[in-house]
């Protein structure tokens, strides 16, 4: 039997320690091994992505394929121009594969890619070989085991993942790696075809990406962003193995911190350093190996109970959180392309969103003469977006995302209640798509479900619990410095008012550099004139605005609709 010659193939798993599906492919002795990454134009294009996630993902190949190289000085990550669809059916002839291997991918467009890729391989005669890796339990296996339903619980995610057996320990990194085979390539780059490209507003030059099928200089090179037209990142959170590693050691050599972690006691004003690990981008790129992190978490709660200590315990404890996370990719596994949109989804409750001038505070689905304002929802949407709101605490986190690309938890938790159900009252899935954008841990399953648990459309539904953008702020930094750092219009406010600096004397706005006015949108004349910075008034009254979200949200919830009903498909629900 002529020994195996194999395509490794990463994706969602850029790293090389605890990789089932690169053990596998090694257990195949193979005489040859083609580390590849194939460019695919979904995500160059159709997926929404900034530049700091462009940046965490290009670190994190340039990292591991130095690490492959380590192993293999022949080799390293090539990466091929060309989507996976199109390619492969050339790549299996040219370099006569005979198997391809790689880790599951349960996101709705993987699995309809990897589908079509597992027939082209069977056409060939290539065998497949695919693993997990990327999540606690295999998603497919929680919803299986789960009476073939949804994971919405963390207690649902504990009793399918009971039944399915223990989390499989990591497993060691390579200590070498089979040389790749040739590596010439006979034919040209398929262009993608002329495609919407949601990423044109981060793009300073054309994306050159696409002109050769192994990089302008022939050598299969990770691009760069400007290779990709793409402007360069703000954040200063950067991708890798290496780093991922490192990160992880460093917060677990805090064992108390560790053991005792409780996800609502930590802070989302907190920044140097920040109060929960940041790791959710090494475990969207697999840098981080979830299995691997998890597993060191529980060791350390195990000794420290045997020490007599009490731990904190899921969900609120660290190894609660990435329960969470495989909840949602449960949850995600079962419904496919529908999870992420609220229309024909029966998971999804719906809200008649897009704010109505007045709600009244009658039982009806919307008032009388239902009026949407769309001028007004519009300009919520975009002052919100751009952290021009008014309310500081919000206009501060959601400029720390923009720049950074990355904010605390229950920062999120503020911006999406206000966003839909707390505040403005606009649609979950456009605040999604905004942190599909800017985020650089943006993971399908995590955003969607969790702007659903945010604006009480599933997983949870206490929707007159509401965050007060000044209140929540101040309990967390009453000093106000989380503020004052991405909002410096306000540095030298007094701490009484930089939650509500509109309630500031003109007097002391003057004295503080900074006059309270306008909307966001330019009027910044008087203030300019008098040689002082601007920042908007609030562009509503919270505790008024909160009042008919709440009204509007108890009448949806009595009359009980959910995406996938008639009266919400053909619009009928009008009348109800
Ligand atoms: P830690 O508190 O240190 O937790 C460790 C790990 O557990 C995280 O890295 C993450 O992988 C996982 N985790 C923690 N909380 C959650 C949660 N609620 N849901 C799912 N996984 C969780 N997380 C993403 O990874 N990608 C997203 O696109 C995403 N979008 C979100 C959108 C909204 C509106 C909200 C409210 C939350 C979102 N989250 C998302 C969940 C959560 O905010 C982040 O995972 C967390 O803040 C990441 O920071 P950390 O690594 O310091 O988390």
């Amino acid at each position: 039997m002529p020994k195996p010659r194999v395509i490794y193939w990463f994706r969602t798993d850029l790293r090389l320690h605890d990789s089932p599906a690169l053990a596998a492919a090694l257990e195949l002795k193979p005489s040859c091994l083609y580390p590849i990454w194939t460019w695919d134009p979904h995500y160059v294009y159709r997926a929404r992505v900034g530049p700091n996630r462009w940046q965490f993902l290009l670190d994190c190949q340039e990292d591991l394929s130095k690490s492959i190289t380590k192993l293999n000085p022949k080799s390293k990550l090539f990466l091929i121009r060309e989507a996976p669809q199109t390619l492969f059916p050339k790549l299996f002839k040219e370099w006569k594969i005979t198997h391809l291997v790689f880790e599951k991918d349960t996101d709705a467009y993987a699995r309809q890619r990897d589908e079509a890729v597992m027939q082209i391989a069977k056409k060939a005669g290539v065998e497949v070989i695919v693993k997990v890796g990327r999540t606690l339990y295999d998603p497919d296996e929680l919803v299986k085991q789960n009476k073939g339903k949804s994971t919405m619980s963390i207690a649902q995610v504990q009793s399918a993942g009971a039944k399915i057996g223990n989390i499989p320990r990591p497993i060691p990194s390579p200590t070498s790696l089979p040389d790749p085979g040739d590596l010439s390539l006979s034919f040209s780059p398929e262009r993608p075809e002329e495609t919407p490209d949601f990423n044109a507003s981060h793009r300073e030059s054309q994306d050159k990406s696409y002109q050769e099928l192994s990089g302008p200089n022939n050598d299969f090179a990770i691009p760069t962003l400007s290779e990709l037209g793409i402007k360069p990142a703000t954040s200063p959170h950067r991708g890798g193995e290496t780093l991922a590693l490192s990160a992880l050691s460093s917060i677990l050599s805090d064992v108390a911190y560790t053991a005792t972690f409780e996800k609502p006691k930590t802070a989302p004003t907190d920044f140097s350093p920040q109060s929960t690990t940041l790791l959710s981008p090494h475990l969207h790129f697999g840098s981080l190996s979830v299995r691997e992190f998890y597993w060191r978490v529980q060791d350390i709660v195990t000794s420290f109970k045997s020490k007599g200590k009490k731990p904190s315990e899921p969900p609120t404890s660290l190894t609660g959180q990435l329960l969470f996370r495989d909840m949602y990719f449960g949850a995600q596994a079962a419904q496919g392309y529908a999870f992420a949109q609220t229309y024909n989804n029966s998971n999804i409750r719906f809200i008649p969103w897009h704010l109505p001038s007045t709600i009244s505070p009658d039982n009806s689905l919307i008032t009388g003469s239902y009026h949407v304002d769309d001028a007004q929802a519009e300009s919520y949407f975009r002052r919100w977006k751009s952290g021009t709101t008014g309310f500081p605490f919000v206009d501060a986190l959601m400029r720390q995302l923009r720049l950074e690309g990355w904010i605390h938890h229950l920062g999120r938790h503020m911006v999406a209640c206000f966003l839909t159900r707390g505040g403005c009252y606009i649609d979950w899935e456009r605040g999604a798509e905004v942190f599909e954008e800017w985020l650089i841990d943006h993971e399908v399953a995590c955003n969607v479900g969790n702007w659903q648990w945010l604006s009480c459309t599933a997983f949870y539904s206490q929707y007159y619990r509401c965050y007060s953008p000044v209140a929540f702020g101040r309990k967390w930094d009453p000093e106000g410095a989380f503020v004052k750092k991405y909002v410096p219009e306000l540095e030298n406010f007094d701490k009484k008012y930089v939650y509500e600096p509109w309630k500031a004397p003109i007097a002391d706005q003057k004295k503080w550099g900074c006059l309270v006015k306008g909307d966001g949108g330019g009027d910044e004349s008087e203030a300019t004139k008098e040689g002082l910075k601007n920042y908007p008034k609030p562009m509503f009254d919270f505790d008024t605005q909160r009042d008919i979200c709440i009204q509007g949200m108890k009448n949806a919830y009595r009359v009980g609709l959910y995406g996938n009903d008639k009266r919400v498909l053909d619009g009928t629900w009008r009348t109800l």
